[in-house]
């Protein structure tokens, strides 16, 4: 069988050996470049032969920051992970900590318990020795009146009327992270689109299912997906737009969940995809989705490999297709609001030197930087932007936590935590409060996201 995760991830090593590209290009980036180059060398050199416990642990270095060229390759790598995962199961520490919505409920259970355990010194390393977290690594505290419990009682879960008459509304999709450690972001995009007369609901919503399919659970990845597909798609009904203040939540419901949905019959019948040919849309992130043009493809030639087979095939590929082209990042959402006056840009002055690191999953929408161009606006801030297209905190969501990853994730973040150092900003700014955690650990300076920053800003309060 040529489908057994052995072979599937054995023939990556194989395409990229013989294609080098990534040997250099990933060599500082990327844990799992160098372990499979390293591999293929000491099977060519050594006749040491790769084996299977080698593939195993090759694909766990894997943790879909998207730096690398190829699409498919990464897709290879997630099947072979979830198909290890299927065969031998998952670890009950990964599964504890993949969900980051229970560990949350289970620190703030009994008014915040887990929190004062954690606290200590002793109960907190028994507790990162039961979930496999590095000793070292701090966690943030999980919030007791986090966002959902805030969004609850400012009656942010109501929907809408359904005669909207032209107003923007938005249905805020928060991420796991802001809503249970750092609500204060939800809260500051909540005041913020609120300031700018768009109307917002919090809609019912789970994580994004990036942590569980990085971790090769396609199974739970799947029934996240499926139930923030329903509601998403409840959303779009009722006239909103979907917005993400998290770049992985928007990077999955923009760009993964919908991967090769296209190829699926449905799509194919609704564009006029016929038994010669398939057409593939060519990708264009700024394209109306009537605008969208396609390539056509032979059938003959590609019908084995353009299917739509991938985590998330089993979900209407319509509706993953339908969220993709109403998905938007918050800053993306804002600036579209500022390119068409729609928002308030009367920003006081306030002298201060910020420095924006754009994170992985933001680059990896192909939308420029929004926030970058926000900040501009507010007078006197003087933003500089982290340059460095292979800059990378190293963190890797829940991967950074690991015992077993957690040298190698500083090690990764290593370059750019030393540029940052060198560039001595008043205030770090990122949108992604993974990179968060991971500046937490290495670097001294005070941290925002940047709708802290702009929300702050109209009142002259930023930190
Ligand atoms: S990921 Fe793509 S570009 Fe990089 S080595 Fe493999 S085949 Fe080549
Ligand atoms: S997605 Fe990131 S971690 Fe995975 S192979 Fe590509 S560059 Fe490496």
């Amino acid at each position: 069988m040529d489908n057994t995760p052995e072979k599937i991830i054995r023939s990556v090593v194989d395409q990229c050996a013989d294609c080098e590209q990534c040997r250099e290009m990933m060599a500082d980036v990327c844990p799992f470049f160098p372990r499979l180059y390293q591999l293929f060398d000491q099977e060519r050199d050594e006749s040491s032969l790769i084996g299977s416990r080698d593939l195993r642990k090759l694909v766990d270095l894997c943790n879909f920051c998207g730096l690398c060229p190829c699409p498919d390759i990464r897709a290879r790598i997630l099947k072979a992970k979830s198909g290890f995962v299927s065969c031998d199961g998952m670890p009950v520490k990964t599964k504890l900590i993949q969900d980051v919505e229970k560990v949350s409920k289970y620190l703030n259970s009994f008014h915040g318990l887990g929190n004062v355990l954690m606290r200590n010194r002793l109960s907190s390393g028994l507790f990162k020795e039961l979930a496999g977290v590095h000793r070292d690594r701090l966690l943030p505290e999980a919030s007791v009146k986090n966002f959902p419990f805030w969004a609850a009682k400012t009656g942010l879960c109501q929907k809408h009327s359904d005669d909207h008459s032209g107003k923007l509304r938005v249905a805020l999709f928060a991420g796991c992270t802001s809503r249970y450690f750092f609500p204060e972001v939800a809260r500051a995009a909540v005041r913020f689109l609120h300031k700018n007369q768009v109307e917002v609901y919090y809609p019912p919503q789970k994580c994004c299912s990036m942590p569980p399919m990085l971790e090769g659970d396609s199974t739970f990845a799947g029934e996240l997906a499926k139930y923030n597909l329903e509601q998403m798609t409840d959303c779009i009904k009722s006239g909103y737009d979907l917005v993400c203040s998290c770049p992985t939540c928007g990077y999955m419901f923009k760009k993964l969940l919908k991967e090769k949905a296209c190829y699926s019959s449905e799509y194919q019948e609704s564009v006029g995809g016929d038994e010669t040919f398939i057409l593939v849309p060519v990708e264009d992130s700024d394209s109306k989705p009537e605008q969208i043009r396609h390539r056509r493809v032979h059938r003959s030639m590609y019908s084995g490999i353009l299917r739509d087979d991938g985590v998330f095939s089993h979900l209407d590929p319509l509706k993953r297709i339908e969220v993709a082209e109403k998905t938007f990042d918050l800053g993306q959402y804002l600036l579209g609001l500022f390119r068409s006056g729609k928002l308030d840009a009367g920003f006081p002055r306030l002298k201060k030197k910020v420095l924006y690191y754009p994170p992985c999953h933001t680059r990896e929408q192909n939308m420029g930087l929004p926030y970058a161009d926000l900040l501009r606006q507010v007078p006197g801030l003087e933003v500089q932007v982290v340059e460095g297209a292979y800059l990378c905190c190293g963190m890797a969501g829940i991967m950074g936590c690991k015992k077993e990853f957690y040298h190698q994730s500083l090690e990764m973040g290593r370059p750019l935590m030393e540029k940052i150092r060198a560039m001595q900003p008043d205030i770090l700014v990122t949108e992604c409060l993974s990179c968060r955690l991971q500046f937490m650990q290495t670097l001294p300076f005070v941290q925002s996201h940047p709708i802290e920053i702009l929300a702050g800003a109209y009142i002259g309060t930023i930190v």
